[in-house]
């Protein structure tokens, strides 16, 4: 089987649905469901048919699209990732993946190589969680870790519900149908730019995750008391920005001391209320993310964020409260992808990087009902979610490449 991967058409591909998008270029900004979206949905799916692929979709919008096997009735391999972007995005994150397994598919169909089982590709419906404020919405639906009442209790931020969008972007059936039957796939293999640094500063072009930490996120409410910034002496002040800004600390440091590597937190977003430079802030807003590979050890974080919590509170006079937004549990890459994916770096002697993913994909869903595995191309600085994001011709060509030699060891 001589493998070979069509660079110029697959980076032509990745410019032209980078110019699919609501933000000025070089920016990705594709939202799910948006005109923008449901028209790269539309040029994608022309292209999966054009390679002769069967394409359909469920009810939230994954789009599977299959090359028949030989057995008609084997479970299939899976590869995939997702294309919408976060406002003001680069073009690789998720792109890479879904363009890359389609190329991956063409090449393995220009070879002499044939199926026994079928090869599909998957493009997941909303990874990021821009429109509902959850994220892997349609990978977690696939997998039944999300209910399709939870999912119908989401709002938009216009609070549009995801019956109302979807069906007006012309999605039919029931969400109930969107979990896949048990044992579906027989592996699923996700292609995905790092988003961090470690390929490149170790000058090695390929990565092999074997496990994807998982996030927990918690938005916490500090109420203190507000009052005019020149009237309220000190001694009597209950700033609910002070006891933020020392929780904020306290959360760096339980990560910091995990004594694990893995472990990091992150408080993204501080909202003060009223925001005003003569008030005392009476009211905030943290939005804090935890990950780890080990879900004690991320749990353990959580714990001790709470503990600062009740420490800060009393101390101030300030009411805390927590309220846990998700929590999934990490996943373990099966063995046996990870070995399909490893020999395959060694037959095309490419150096690879057995790594964790730090950031959390589709695949940490798709691994609960299914042997998967992650394979890392580098990306420029680490840098992902920002317009300068950037993989390499030659990256993306032989991440292509191992993964078509994957999905036919895998499929064979
Ligand atoms: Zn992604």
């Amino acid at each position: 089987m001589k493998l070979e991967v069509d660079q110029d058409r697959l980076l032509s591909e990745i410019e032209a649905l980078a110019a699919i998008s609501d933000a000025e270029a070089p920016a990705v900004t594709r939202i799910v469901f948006t005109p923008t979206d449901r028209k790269a949905r539309a040029w994608l799916g022309g292209l999966c048919e054009e390679a002769g692929l069967t394409v359909r979709q469920d009810a939230v919008g994954n789009t599977f699209a299959r090359w028949a096997g030989s057995d008609l009735a084997a479970p299939a391999v899976g590869t995939g990732s997702h294309i919408d972007a976060i406002p003001n995005a680069g073009k690789y994150d998720g792109v890479v993946g879904v363009l890359g397994g389609l190329e991956a598919i063409r090449a393995l169909q220009r070879s002499d190589f044939r199926p026994t089982r079928p090869i599909e590709l998957l493009v997941f419906t909303s990874e990021e969680p821009t429109r509902f404020g959850i994220g892997c919405l349609g990978s977690r639906l696939l997998s039944g870790s999300l209910s399709p009442e939870a999912a119908r209790r989401l709002k938009d931020g216009e609070g549009g519900s995801i019956d109302e969008v979807r069906r007006k972007a012309g999605l039919r059936g029931e969400l109930e149908d969107v979990k896949l039957p048990g044992g579906y796939y027989k592996a699923f293999v996700e292609l995905h730019i790092e988003q961090g640094p470690l390929l490149e500063r170790q000058q090695i072009p390929l990565g092999v995750v074997t496990s994807i930490a998982a996030p927990a996120s918690l938005q916490i409410s500090i109420e203190g008391a507000g009052g005019h910034a020149g009237g309220v002496l000190m001694p009597d002040r209950r700033d609910a920005l002070c006891a933020a800004a020392e929780l904020i600390l306290a959360v760096e440091s339980a990560a910091r001391t995990s004594g694990e590597i893995d472990t990091v937190a992150t408080v993204g977003i501080c909202e003060v209320f009223p925001g005003a430079v003569n008030s005392i802030p009476s009211r905030v807003r943290l939005s804090v993310d935890i990950r780890d590979t080990d879900l004690e050890r991320r749990d353990a974080v959580m714990k001790a964020t709470e503990n600062a919590g009740h420490a800060i509170s009393e101390r101030r006079q300030v009411t805390i409260h927590n309220d846990l937004l998700n929590a999934d549990a990490p996943a373990n890459c099966a063995p046996a992808v990870v070995e399909a994916l490893s020999q395959s770096c060694i037959k095309y002697g490419q150096k690879f990087l057995p790594m964790v993913s730090r950031a959390y994909h589709d695949s940490l869903f798709m691994a609960r009902i299914a042997p998967t595995g992650m394979l890392f191309i580098p990306c420029r600085n680490g840098y992902s979610h920002r317009p300068d994001e950037y993989a390499s011709a030659e990256d993306i060509v032989r991440g292509t490449l191992v993964l078509a030699e994957t999905l036919a060891a895998l499929s064979a």
